[in-house]
């Protein structure tokens, strides 16, 4: 999935500077134990059979903790056991140990040298506050409910409790994940919708193969009310009715016997049942659309990943539980219907509806990729190789999908090529969904994304392309990397996105490379640094349970720190061809099946080519396994070079210290040859310190060439001088790449108090001869972001003495900048992100031009286009300029996606309380506004000075309705945490985020993104303390 619904054209205005995002480090043994696996204390195995869940009482009770050794193949079960059990313990305010509650020890005496009568009372008391207590601790939770306690519940106390149904029978499993004694081998789906009601009915044949003897089957279901359920053996006569308890905390189903099912058996359970189309963005939902003419037209779509298949049929909903599919959707004359697979047959219904059949999956799928739709699309379409290629859109933009099929069509025959692998489905669809929350999503054979991820007009920029060939790019991928090959547990995610997004650069940079993606891949990878540099990021790899946890781990570790450690690895290895090689291997080796990380590693290891035998996965285990990543100081003199690595650890509590080390591939170039690939050496650095020779003297030294490492690097006060020295000179001894680095790299150490904004300063002079686009964009990112936490600490005299900074150091390039159509995407960029800058400055000359443009794009009644690059600066100024009741009604009539996005965030960029106020609300109704800009809209009102303190208020006030559209945990949701707090920088604005998020509980307290808003404010305020008075000497 893309759940980036950004892309370039937002990067370089929408700046996520590490000063915003730093921060911090509270409790740090709590934010560890609760999300960092490597920092869980080590507990004995718990036997999931043993492990007992009773929620209404909140108690755990385990049998013979520690003395049963795991069944192999119930090893999934475990993980969660004890995550359960951890959770569970941790609570407890008595921190009782396992044995003491459950071993039921006596209790020692407190009474010492007592008399025979002190004894007796003694005795006696201890034993009625033990019984007692044991009466109460072991009554069921359902003692003092209205209904009672069944009569099943009944147990001894060595015996387990497991939680209560609807109905109030015993459910027969009682952990988040599922037992792994049945699995699933096809489902036959059947599902009926209704777009007037909007409700289906469904039927869902489940076929399933019995592993171990088992006297329950336990499956996933949310918010379908089972009507009717069978069961019979495979090949043994009529199905029986058998009952389904459900236990909603767990979202799970399950089927009790009474004799039990014997490994080896085939067996099949139907299930009927009916539910409601949801109204979010998860599961089979309703969306609509209003064409040009007014007619609103509804449809159904659905969206599973992670955990949402369960919304939509009964099923085993977790990515190892792989099975074939076969789909029928019934629908009215008009409607057309899209799953998986081609359509095999349709019939006829007698009450005027038609049934679509599509043929059986030809390969075993995990439930988050089924998909389907009922809509009225039309699609354009294309041969590539083997596959039928299809884009839909609504019917008045087909026009608009062309550029996404000659992509697709590209990308699919370079994958087809690199992985060695051809597609192996007969069609692929790609589909524009009106409402959708994702960038995009790969189910396989009909990837479904927003309109503005796969939509553009034959004359859109260069640059509005480069978002759809980028999302397209990283969805094709996944139909080898998440598809065909799927991590066993989303544990495991980043195997499936970060290799996504490592991809889509790589075959974007090879199949189009005019569309200078190598610019968007070096902006992730330093963005990615960002969330990791905090003490609440996680491993790449790291123990999930919960949905909460699950929806969490779409961040930026997963998708992009993956790619950037893929990069490195690739970067490090003696050519291409290892890389490549291990990759087609890992893929045909896995084909249909789950991996884990160490099947990668294993896999790239295993077709070493070169004569260094380097270990991949010793390697890599250090940047998967921990959190964080290295900074390397260096320092050199004469031909000798000392490297020392640590944690770059942002933190405003100086006594945290981390152990972590990384083997990493240092890569250095120097004066005497510092361009070209063949200059670049290195030296892989594994212990804290080592100590490399250089052929002779060098002047200076540049270290992680073009950036493709994952770590930062510190020069030392001379080392860092030197390189000032060298840039001032003749700023093209480096590669773009290579400046870039430093820039961000400098901002980064002022924020970890290694350098002082005198040094930031010093090395940013260089900047008024830069050219290229990259230093310029991340020195515009980093200065933006100081700008905007100046402003929102109310400091307006230093803002002010920032802004004419700022615009003195960039002022002839501003200048030379025209305001027509360019080609260059890199010029592009540069243009767009040096203009809005300009303009949000009130340099004079640029708001002007920009008024002017869009005067004159108003007066010609939609025949002039702006430039794709020009817009936003455009739309943002006449926004803020009286021109925003004009700019909504343009909004409200924009047929090309992209436009019609920066027109709205144009809007949202408004400096009038009352506009502000009106989209926030607008945005959450969902009419003029969609409900799945929500994000961008509060991301954007947050950036000016009048809207953050509203969007902050706002977001309290609606957080219950916010997180009904957006699941806790989700991407959206991050974002949106992140946009209202990451520019706040006082004690006042800290106590208060503190306070509203540990009031939500379950609601959403314990969000990881929660923990970086708080470490981002007291790093800002550190940052701002130590800093100030630099900046008022400085500026
Ligand atoms: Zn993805």
């Amino acid at each position: 999935m893309d759940p980036f619904d950004s892309h370039n054209a937002e990067r370089v205005n929408l700046p996520r500077n590490m000063i915003e995002n730093s921060m911090f480090e509270e409790e740090p043994d709590v934010v560890d134990l609760a999300k960092d696996s490597a920092s869980f204390p080590t507990f004995p195995a718990l036997d999931p059979d043993d492990i007992v869940y009773e929620p209404r009482s909140s108690r755990l009770l385990v049998r013979g903790l520690g003395e049963n050794d795991l069944d192999d193949e119930e090893e999934d079960c475990e993980s969660s056991a004890r995550l359960l059990g951890m959770s569970f313990m941790n609570r407890s305010s008595a921190h009782r140990t396992a044995a003491s509650a459950y071993t039921r020890h006596s209790p020692s005496s407190s009474c010492s040298r007592p008399s025979a009568r002190t004894m007796v009372v003694c005795v006696l008391f201890l034993v009625i506050v033990v019984s007692m207590t044991m009466v109460l601790y072991l009554l069921p939770g359902c003692t003092f409910t209205k209904t009672g306690c069944p009569k099943q519940n009944k147990t001894s106390p060595s015996e387990p409790v497991y939680p209560i149904s609807t109905n109030g029978e015993v459910f027969p499993w009682a952990q988040l994940r599922l037992p792994q004694s049945v699995r699933p081998l096809g489902y036959d789906l059947t599902l009926n919708p209704d777009l007037g009601t909007m409700t289906f009915t469904g039927s869902t044949v489940i076929t399933m193969f019995i592993r171990h003897n088992t006297k329950h089957i336990v499956l996933h279901s949310v918010n379908l009310n089972i009507t009717k359920a069978t069961f019979k053996q495979l090949g043994d006569g009529e199905a029986s009715p058998v009952t389904v308890l459900e236990y909603k905390p767990n979202q799970q189903i399950a089927v009790k016997f009474t004799e039990e099912l014997k490994a080896g058996q085939k067996c099949v359970l139907t299930l009927d049942y009916e539910a409601e189309l949801s109204h979010t963005y998860d599961g089979f939902y309703n969306s609509s659309y209003t064409d040009k003419e007014g007619d609103t037209t509804v449809l159904a779509a659905t969206q599973f990943e992670p955990l949402s298949a369960r919304k939509a049929f009964p099923c085993f909903d977790e990515p190892s539980f792989k099975a074939t599919f076969l789909i029928k959707i019934s629908r009215k004359e008009g409607y057309m219907t899209l799953s998986n697979m081609p359509k095999a047959k349709t019939t006829n219904l007698s009450n005027s509806l038609f049934l679509d059949e599509f043929e059986k999956t030809t390969v075993n799928m995990s439930t988050y990729l089924v998909a389907f739709i009922v809509a009225n699309f039309t699609p354009v379409t294309k041969n590539v190789s083997n596959t039928l290629l299809s884009v839909y859109a609504v019917p008045e933009k087909k026009e608009h999908t062309d550029y996404a099929l000659d992509a697709a069509s590209k990308l699919l025959d370079f994958y087809n090529t690199f992985f060695d692998i051809d597609y192996p489905l007969k069609k692929l669809d790609l589909v524009a969904i009106p409402d959708f929350l994702a960038g995009a999503m790969e189910n396989w054979g009909l990837i479904t994304f927003r309109e503005t991820s796969l939509l553009v007009g034959s004359q859109s920029s260069a640059l509005e392309k480069q978002v759809v060939a980028s999302v397209v790019a990283h969805e094709l991928a996944h139909q080898w990397f998440g598809n065909l090959v799927t991590m066993n547990w989303w544990n495991d995610l980043w195997l499936n996105e970060g290799f996504a997004t490592y991809m889509q650069y790589t075959s974007i940079q090879n199949v189009l490379p005019h569309l200078d993606i190598e610019n968007l891949f070096l902006d992730v990878r330093l963005r990615a640094m960002e969330k990791d540099a905090l003490n609440s990021s996680h491993a790449v790899s790291t123990e999930v349970n919960t949905p909460e946890q699950v929806e969490e781990m779409f961040d930026s570790v997963s998708y992009e720190k993956g790619a950037s450690i893929l990069l490195m690895l690739n970067a490090s290895l003696p050519g291409e061809q290892q890389f490549t090689k291990g990759i087609i291997q890992y893929l045909k080796q896995f084909s249909g099946l789950n991996t884990y990380t160490s099947d990668l590693w294993n896999s790239l290891t295993q077709v070493e080519l070169s004569t260094q035998l380097q270990n991949v996965s010793e390697m890599m285990n250090s940047w998967t396994s921990q959190k964080g990543f290295p900074l390397v100081t260096v320092s050199h003199k004469g031909d000798e070079v000392t490297l020392t690595q640590e944690h770059f650890l942002l933190t405003s509590d100086n006594n945290t210290r981390s152990s972590s080390l990384w083997n990493i591939p240092v890569s250095y170039v120097n004066d005497t040859c510092n361009l070209a690939p063949e200059c670049r050496q290195i030296f892989t650095l594994k212990t804290k310190s080592g100590t490399l020779k250089l052929p002779g003297n060098v002047k200076w030294l540049k270290m992680n060439y073009k950036n493709t490492g994952f770590y930062i690097v510190d020069y030392g006060k001379d080392g860092w001088a030197e390189l000032c020295d060298a840039l001032t000179n003749d700023y093209k001894v480096l590669t773009s790449e290579d400046r870039t680095s430093l820039i961000h790299n400098i901002f980064a150490l002022s924020r970890l108090g290694r350098v002082t904004f005198q040094q930031v300063h010093l090395l940013l002079k260089y900047l008024s001869n830069e050219t290229e686009t990259t230093p310029i964009t991340e020195a515009l990112l980093q200065l933006n972001a100081l700008y905007r936490l100046l402003d929102k600490r109310h400091e307006l005299e230093l803002g002010a003495r920032l802004k004419v900074y700022m615009l003195l150091l960039f002022k002839s390039l501003v200048g030379s900048q025209k305001w027509d159509e360019i080609e260059s995407v890199s010029k592009q960029e540069l243009r767009s992100a040096l203009l809005e800058t300009a303009c949000r400055l009130q340099e004079e000359s640029c708001i002007k031009q920009a008024k002017d443009i869009f005067k004159n794009y108003v007066a010609s009644n939609g025949t002039l286009r702006i430039p794709g690059d020009l817009q936003q600066v455009v739309f943002n100024v006449a926004a803020q300029s009286g021109d925003w009741t004009t700019l909504l009604d343009l909004y409200a009539d924009a047929s090309y996606d992209s436009e019609k996005r920066k027109m709205l965030k144009g809007l949202a960029s408004t400096q009038d309380p009352h506009h502000i106020v009106w989209i926030l609300k607008e945005g959450l109704r969902g009419k003029i506004v969609q409900t799945q800009e929500m994000p961008l809209v509060i991301d954007t009102v947050c950036k000016g000075f009048a809207g953050y303190l509203f969007a902050w208020d706002f977001i309290q006030e609606n957080w219950d309705r916010l997180i009904e559209k957006f699941p806790v945990g989700s991407f959206a949701i991050q974002r949106i945490v992140k946009s209202a707090t990451s520019q706040f920088s006082t004690k006042a604005q800290l106590a208060q985020v503190q306070s509203f998020f540990s009031s939500l509980k379950e609601r959403g307290s314990s969000m990881r993104s929660v923990q970086e808003a708080v470490e981002t404010i007291k790093l800002n305020q550190r940052w701002m303390d130590t800093n100030l008075a630099w900046l008022r000497k400085l500026l």
